[in-house]
């Protein structure tokens, strides 16, 4: 049985793998410039954020019906329960769609099919964070706050994701406000590959109370103490790091560093199905490579599920947090 645990930074539109993107395109009479599944995974093999982004965004082009976010969405639960997860806050990204001609109700409400069923079908409870694309402009961002509006009942926060040098996060000051406004919760990527600076914006002018990724606040040590001091959880996610080279390999990771300087982090997948592995996969990769101990490993379970936004419902954090102490290593 592996560890349980959240997992709060997932892109559900980078759980598609290759044998489903196939299945929906001959769904949906898309066809993709690739021969077959063993020629896409190749493609799943990119240099860097960009060449990455380029192949995630042709890829959605398989998505149309509201059973296609169904599908997508039950197949990363099913593979994330198998891997311990038991809460998943999930993000998606409606501009990507929006801009193909699929409606927010579509997104929504067929990834709502899955997310709504996920406790009988998988035994995972979920969240979702709506992302908006930060090298689009801060109107669009608005607009699609915007066009979210009647289905607020099912979206628990926003996010802010995509190319993240040259667009910091107080360009989009004004749609954090207007989220804030209709009380939904607050996260953006932020120290990946933009500075440190990111990190401090994200925190005093989008009001974020979880920073993604957060890996270069390692370079500013006053930021470093704020992190720690202010309890700011960070959603690292190490095969990603190493997939779109923020780190030259797993080996360098600054995991153990940023553990042992206090700061809470917590270990995801990020774009799992380009990236190499799902959460528990992290998990793994990290105490086997970074040689994290299996305290520390409960540790970051832990933090996952404190980090989470289950005010809703304390007693099911309180019953996560049991089951992360009891859990046996073996
Ligand atoms: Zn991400």
């Amino acid at each position: 049985m592996p560890l349980p645990k959240a997992e709060l930074h997932l892109h559900v539109e980078g759980t598609l793998e290759p044998e489903l993107a196939f299945e929906l395109a001959a769904r949906n009479g898309v066809t993709l410039p690739y021969a077959d599944t063993e020629e896409l995974r190749k493609a799943y093999e990119f240099e860097d954020l960009q060449s990455f982004l380029n192949l995630y965004y042709e890829l959605m082009a398989v998505l149309r019906t509201e059973q296609d976010f169904a599908d997508l969405a039950n197949a990363y639960l099913a593979r994330a329960a198998a891997q311990g997860v038991r809460h998943a806050e999930i993000f998606f990204d409606p501009q990507a769609h929006l801009a193909r001609g699929v409606s927010m109700g579509t997104v929504v409400e067929g990834l709502w099919r899955a997310l709504g069923s996920s406790e009988e079908n998988h035994g995972i409870s979920t969240k979702l964070i709506m992302c908006f694309l930060r090298d689009e402009s801060a109107e669009s961002a608005l607009e699609t706050l915007r066009a979210a509006t009647p289905y607020l009942d099912r979206i628990t926060g926003v996010g802010l994701d995509s190319a993240e040098v040259g667009h910091p996060p107080v360009k989009f000051r004004e749609v954090y406000e207007a989220a804030a406004a209709l009380g939904l919760r607050r996260v953006a990527h932020a120290g990946e590959e933009g500075p440190p600076e990111y990190i401090t914006e994200a925190l005093d002018v989008l009001g974020v109370e979880r920073v993604d990724h957060g890996l270069r606040c390692m370079e500013d040590p006053a930021l470093v103490e704020r992190l720690v001091r202010e309890r700011i959880p960070l959603t690292v996610c190490p095969l990603s790091n190493v997939r779109l080279r923020t780190v030259d390999t797993l080996a360098d990771h600054p995991l153990p560093a940023m553990l042992d300087a206090g700061l809470m982090c917590t270990v995801n997948s990020d774009d799992p199905a380009y990236f190499g592995g799902y959460a528990g996969d992290n998990f793994t990769a990290v105490h086997r490579t970074l040689g994290l101990s299996e305290d520390r490993l409960r540790e970051l379970a832990r933090n996952s599920f404190l980090a989470s936004f289950l005010e809703d419902d304390e007693e099911r954090r309180a019953r996560y947090l049991a089951e992360v102490e009891a859990y046996d290593f073996l």
